[in-house]
């Protein structure tokens, strides 16, 4: 300012020294610091400069006025006497508004900075709230954000402000209008707090809409008026803040869809290394189980052949003989059924009606004539209709079911086998097999009845299987037109359930709707 006014006092200088008077070339230097002072001060500055020339010239351009009147000379006069003021005017408020214009985009700027980061969303707003209520001139600002379920979160500068559904914000996060309010002491819940002689508040709710929907609203309290500046301000920025809580939420939404898709992933690798290891384990588990009674059979083949033995040995050798052969017999026909259904196909079933009460009884004299520390319950409850089944994989699911009965619970223990007409679905038989043994985690049950799966437990470390059985039973199950489930307490025990259509009706279209095509049989001409 003083460099402005030092160069206006020696134009002034200049044109006294030159004596030319209104008509002197010198007059236009003073449009020099005006125009400098509108660009370093803005309008004020401007104003005042261009003013000072103007009063500066006004004891050379006047009185030649009031001597010869209006002519074409003095007007030009007059004009350089005004133009001062009009440049400094006009140049200010150009670098005001561009200032403003440039103090907004910073502001933006910063409210675009404060959204960005990693820190979580309510924490960058609390942050922006106050950077808005700084570059708005503001009394007080409250976001208020509402989420998909509809709840809303206030941050606010100062902190504390709470959602009043009555008020303006209110009003406006419900309609996704904007309301501009002149005087909120005029709102009759603050009648009453208004200090005497105080500047009305105004008020001005933006909704945030970044398009999808209303994502909630910028609120702002402002002493005394609401320059147009301001008002387009708060607008881009509320613009902004919408379009940052949209871009922080799907940022958000795509994290949680990365990490889903990680732990999927990471879910399928872990189940295909499982898979992998258990077919190993599976390879030798099922080696030796074929040496075993292969072995058997060698031996005794070999007695027989190569002395002379009594009729009672002989006979006892081919009792060896015959139960080693059924049981290479079984393990080579469940291997036949797994390689069926890893190529997508059903088990062969041959189905008839079969007295279910028939085929428990025997495997369960079987299994205690052989398993004598186990004490076997068997109860019917009432006469049961036929199953539908087939006789030999009805029997392959029993005796599944009773081997892991007794397995599993190696210090001997009650096996408890129960059958009965099921509640639902109607039509069907239902068979439970309990035991009291070492039961089964609850995180493993949804897997046991998959292939290959074996659940470690140090119980039953020593206990060989192929992980197999359960997944026999399932697709067997599956394949009649039936299930299998299972309800286990680790440390108590398990029952699993297994339900089979009757033999008086074989299931019909909406029974089987049910069930997966890939168990229905056809070898009856079924559906
Ligand atoms: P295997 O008995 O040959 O291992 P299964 O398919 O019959 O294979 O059983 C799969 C797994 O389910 C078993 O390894 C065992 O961990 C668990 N399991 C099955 N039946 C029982 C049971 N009655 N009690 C406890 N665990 C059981």
């Amino acid at each position: 300012m003083v460099a402005q006014l030092v160069l206006l006092a020696l134009i002034t200088l200049a044109m006294g020294l030159e004596g030319a008077g209104p008509a002197s070339a010198l007059r236009h230097l003073y449009l020099l610091p005006t125009a400098w002072a509108a660009l370093r001060l803005g309008a004020a500055g401007g104003c005042l400069i261009g003013a000072l020339a103007g009063l500066l010239q006004a004891p050379m351009v006047l009185p030649v006025i009031e001597r010869i009147g209006l002519t074409s000379r003095t007007l030009d006069g007059l004009v350089s006497l005004v133009t001062p003021l009009a440049l400094g005017w006009i140049a200010g408020r150009l670098v005001d508004q561009s200032r403003a214009h440039a103090g907004r985009l910073r502001a933006l700027i910063e409210v675009q900075r404060g959204l960005a980061g990693d820190a979580p969303l309510e924490q960058r707003l609390q942050a922006v709230a106050g950077r808005v209520r700084s570059a708005l001139g503001a009394g007080a600002v409250a976001l208020v954000v509402s989420d998909a379920s509809g709840t809303s979160t206030v941050l606010s500068d100062p902190p504390g402000a709470r959602l009043d559904e009555r008020s303006a914000a209110g009003w406006s996060l419900l309609t996704g209008r904007p309301v501009s309010v002149h005087d909120l002491w005029g709102d009759r819940r603050l009648e009453g707090a208004r200090a005497a002689g105080s500047a009305p508040v105004r008020g001005l709710v933006l909704p945030l809409d970044p398009g999808p929907g209303v994502a909630g609203v910028l609120a702002i309290e402002r002493s005394g008026d609401l320059p147009a500046a301001t008002r387009i301000a708060a607008e881009e920025m509320a613009m902004q803040l919408a379009l940052g809580i949209e871009n922080a939420r799907l940022t958000l939404r795509q994290r949680r869809f990365a990490d889903e898709l990680a732990d999927k992933v990471a879910a399928a690798t872990r189940r295909l290394r499982e898979l992998d290891e258990a077919k190993t384990e599976f390879l030798s588990v099922v080696s030796h189980e074929l040496r075993t009674p292969l072995t058997a059979l060698q031996g005794f083949s070999e007695l027989l052949l190569s002395r002379a033995v009594s009729a009672e040995q002989a006979r006892r050798c081919l009792g060896h003989l015959h139960s080693e052969a059924r049981r290479l017999g079984r393990i080579v026909t469940d291997l036949l059924d797994l390689s069926r259904i890893e190529s997508g196909r059903a088990p062969e079933l041959c189905r008839e009606a079969v007295e279910l009460g028939e085929a428990v009884e025997h495997n369960v004299e079987l299994f205690a004539a052989e398993h004598r520390r186990h004490r076997f319950e068997w109860s019917p409850e009432g006469e049961l209709p036929p199953a539908w089944a087939d006789r030999d994989a009805l029997d392959r699911m029993l005796k599944n079911l009773l081997s892991n009965a007794v397995k599993y619970s190696p210090g001997g223990g009650r096996v408890r086998i129960t059958a009965g007409l099921a509640g639902y679905p109607p039509g069907m038989l239902e068979l439970a097999v309990e035991d009291d043994g070492v039961g089964i985690p609850a995180e493993a049950l949804p897997r046991i009845f998959d292939r290959y799966v074996r659940i470690p437990n140090p119980g039953t470390a020593g206990v060989r299987g192929l992980g197999l059985g359960l997944s026999l039973v399932r697709a067997l199950a599956e394949a009649h037109g039936g299930s299998v489930e299972v309800e286990s307490l680790p440390g108590k025990g398990s029952r699993f359930r297994l339900l089979l259509p009757t033999g008086s009706r074989r299931p019909g279209r909406s029974d089987l709707a049910d069930f997966p095509a890939s168990s229905l049989d056809t070898d009856d001409g079924g559906v």
